[in-house]
């Protein structure tokens, strides 16, 4: 067999303008970065807290490669487990408020493991429609039964609970979402866990560090708003967006970790990852709490945008978080809006069906507190110039 039914294949999605292409980053994660040899500027990463390439992290990194050297060697549960890694856990548990924490290479096998270790065959997940691909693969992997509700609707949620008879129930949401940029009900979806006997998982990826008054995440936002009875929460969070540097964690009530020592597979079979990205997130944590005008910046920048913006028929979706979709509607639209602003030397991402429904592509601007106010005004002038501009325009 040869790979000639792959090359139609591609050939297939080049035709549909579907092909996925990478650009080669030639400087550090930032505001202003070097791509395909062209500085421009960015606002598509998830840098929220531009910590990426803060100098303290990279000192802490480089400390922990001189202590500990570049590799773990082997996985955590043979003797990759290192002192930081330790450290690393307890000040994570501590940082959210919750009893326990263990650390994972990433956050796609964070959810594979947390999800394939907690249930199976006779189990049942709820999931909302606009989770991550990561949270919906593990559901898969689980052989769990798996329900899920149009995005955020609770009352649809609340008949599959009513209807289920499974042995274990696990209500799986983004924290914030990852296209749209909105906050999950989480109180709420609290509420019918606690009414139908059921687990929570909340996926923070975008949350983590960016919200809450000293960046502790979806927890802290929320925590005007109920008293937790974090038995039932199992909370999980990247480490390689507004933390900056790389990996993942789980945390939650003891038993739990204790739990997913034993079963996660994409915990125990897997090399650790380096004990010096350990130390570079030890110093993360200490400046995500220290550096509030790091999320005052940001919480600046996204009101500049909402109110700034003025435009017709490009609307900007509601989200109070850095993550800012513009919706455009057709796909070839947003595509050439976002090949208008590269030529004026601004970076944004257009996100298309499949990854969106059909008929809401849309460019998803992210904004970072290493952006300036006039970084953010350059791109709403270079906007506003574009919706008027018939190249740009599908009408
Ligand atoms: C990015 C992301 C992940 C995956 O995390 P990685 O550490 O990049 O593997 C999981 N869930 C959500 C919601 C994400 O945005």
């Amino acid at each position: 067999m040869t790979f000639s039914s792959l090359s139609l294949d591609l050939q297939q999605r080049e035709a549909d303008g579907l092909l996925r292409r990478r650009r080669t980053l030639e400087s550090p994660q930032g505001a202003r970065v070097r791509v395909d040899g062209e500085e421009v500027l960015s606002f598509c990463s998830n840098d929220y807290l531009g910590l990426a390439n803060h100098p303290a992290l990279i000192q802490a990194a480089c400390a922990g490669a001189q202590h500990f050297g570049v590799g773990a060697g082997a996985s955590h549960l043979v003797t990759g487990h290192s002192a930081a890694h330790q450290e690393l856990e307890q000040k994570l548990a501590e940082f959210t408020g919750l009893p326990a924490a263990l650390l994972f290479s990433t956050g796609y096998m964070a959810n594979l493991g947390v999800i394939t270790a907690l249930l199976g065959r006779n189990d049942a997940l709820f999931a909302d429609k606009l989770n991550h691909a990561s949270l919906n693969d593990a559901a898969l992997l689980s052989r769990a039964r798996m329900m899920r509700y149009p995005h955020a609707d609770l009352a649809v949620l609340e008949r599959q609970l009513a209807s289920s008879t499974a042995r274990r129930k696990l209500v799986v949401s983004d924290a914030v979402f990852s296209m749209d940029g909105d906050i999950a009900p989480v109180p709420e979806l609290l509420a019918l866990c606690e009414k139908y006997d059921a687990w929570l998982l909340l996926d923070d990826a975008h949350g983590f560090g960016v919200l809450g008054k000293t960046g502790r995440g979806v927890l802290e936002h929320c925590a005007s708003q109920f008293t937790f009875h974090t038995s039932r929460i199992i909370y999980m969070a990247t480490l390689g967006k507004a933390a900056g540097v790389f990996g993942a964690f789980v945390a939650g009530a003891p038993e739990l970790i204790a739990w997913l020592v034993q079963a996660a597979r994409s915990y125990i079979y897997t090399t650790a990852t380096p004990p010096m990205l350990a130390a570079a997130l030890l110093e993360s944590l200490r400046v995500i709490a220290a550096e509030t005008w790091r999320r005052e910046r940001l919480a600046e920048l996204v009101k500049l945008l909402q109110h700034g913006l003025k435009l017709q028929r490009w609307q900007l979706m509601p989200s109070e978080t850095p993550i800012q979709p513009l919706l455009i509607g057709p796909s070839q639209e947003a595509v050439r809006v976002s090949e208008n602003l590269r030529q004026r030397g601004i970076l944004v991402a257009a996100i298309r069906p499949p990854t969106v429904p059909q008929g809401t592509a849309r460019l998803r601007i992210t904004l970072s507190a290493a952006h300036s106010v006039a970084d953010v005004q350059r791109l709403i002038d270079a906007l506003q110039q574009l919706e008027g501009n018939p190249d740009c325009s599908c009408m």
